[in-house]
């Protein structure tokens, strides 16, 4: 194996695989049903990568150092038979853990299969238990129970520790962080709280819908004790803390209060197979083509390469010395998976 590090000696070590670009749900951050309603036109069958071209693709960056994996979408459940590219994924050599987020919709009757096909962890995304809140974020009229229910059926059948992503805007679903918390404090999953971020274009991003980190958890403090805790890795993108009464952790993800990219080891692939390196990229290095075109492992491996190699990216970072970064095209999340 040969491992590579980008220009600020960051290695390669996770790889996000955006399995589809259709999703049940319409997050008004992510897509917006103006915009992705009925007349929107998704990606044909033939344009997505297969499974036998994303397991290809995964060995190649398991051979450059990638041992992380996590399956998103778009909604990672509405691809037909995942499970069958979860158990190709999971013997590959090099690759130790498979994870996957999803809006937990379409989970229960899936569970056991994932479980025995090879996946090991689970994220579920949630931003309201009350129906009102959640059908207002998710855009959709389904029962928040049956993802609640889901999670339920999941921890008693093989994920424990599920973590449960609640991205937050200000005024729409503040008052849902105390419900999560209080909902999941006594089990063994973990609320992570999201800033919202200027992930894409659709979403019609502004600075003053962000709630903090610092305001998200004077929230929680108001109703909870809390103490800092170490990050159990370098790089983890969750700032963690503890209850100081009572068991339990919650984590708060600062992308835009206080960034991580000087940590960031996560590459991305779309679900037509483009190979993205920041989630704020303006475009991806299309590795479908050369797939198709019957290039070599090692020609497409040296590809891949080149382009961790060069790879600057932090816009986290430099985001507000930047002008018009509405303006500047980007791929959108439901491409990326987040
Ligand atoms: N559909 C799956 C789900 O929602 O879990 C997987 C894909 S979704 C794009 C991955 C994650 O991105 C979700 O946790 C979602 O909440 C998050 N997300 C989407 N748009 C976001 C935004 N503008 N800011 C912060 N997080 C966002
Ligand atoms: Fe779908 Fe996930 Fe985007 Fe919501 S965040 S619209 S569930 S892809
Ligand atoms: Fe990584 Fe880009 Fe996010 Fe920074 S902005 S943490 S480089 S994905």
């Amino acid at each position: 194996m040969k491992k590579i590090t980008d220009k600020f000696n960051r290695p390669m070590r996770d790889l996000r695989i955006s399995v589809t670009d259709r999703c049940n749900f319409r997050c008004t951050y992510c897509m917006p049903k103006e915009v992705y309603g009925k007349a929107y036109r998704f990606l044909p069958r033939e344009e997505l990568l297969s499974f036998d071209e994303i397991e290809r693709i995964t060995k190649l960056f398991a051979n450059l150092g990638v041992s992380k994996l996590r399956i998103t979408g778009g909604e990672p459940l509405v691809r037909k038979n995942i499970e069958n590219l979860i158990s190709k994924l999971s013997k590959i050599n090099g690759i130790t853990d498979i994870a996957m987020t999803t809006n937990g919709y379409l989970l229960k009757e899936k569970i056991n299969i994932l479980k025995s096909s090879g996946l090991n962890r689970l994220t579920v995304s949630l931003d309201a238990i009350d129906n009102a809140t959640f059908q207002k974020m998710s855009d959709q009229k389904f029962d928040v129970n049956k993802v609640l229910d889901a999670i339920d059926y999941a921890n008693k059948n093989g994920f424990k520790q599920i973590k449960i992503n609640s991205v937050v805007k200000k005024e729409t679903n503040e008052h849902a962080i105390i419900d999560l918390i209080t909902y999941f404090k006594d089990t063994e999953n973990i609320v992570r709280f999201i800033e919202y971020m200027d992930v894409g274009n659709i979403n019609g991003w502004n600075k003053e819908e962000v709630l903090s980190m610092k305001d998200i958890i004077n929230i929680i403090e108001n109703k909870f004790e809390l103490s800092k805790l170490e990050p159990n890795y370098i790089g983890e993108v969750a700032n963690r803390y503890r209850f100081k009464n009572g068991k339990g952790e919650i984590g708060i993800i600062s992308s835009v209060s206080k960034p991580f990219c000087h940590s960031c080891t996560r590459s991305r692939i779309t679900m037509d197979g483009k190979f993205v390196t920041c989630l704020f990229a303006n475009e991806g290095l299309d590795l479908r083509k050369p797939i198709r075109d019957d290039l070599t492992d090692a020609e497409i491996s040296k590809i891949i390469s080149d382009a961790w190699t060069i790879r600057d990216d932090r816009y986290s970072e430099i985001r507000n010395n930047l002008n018009n970064t509405s303006k500047k095209k980007k791929i959108e999340m439901f491409q990326l998976g987040g």
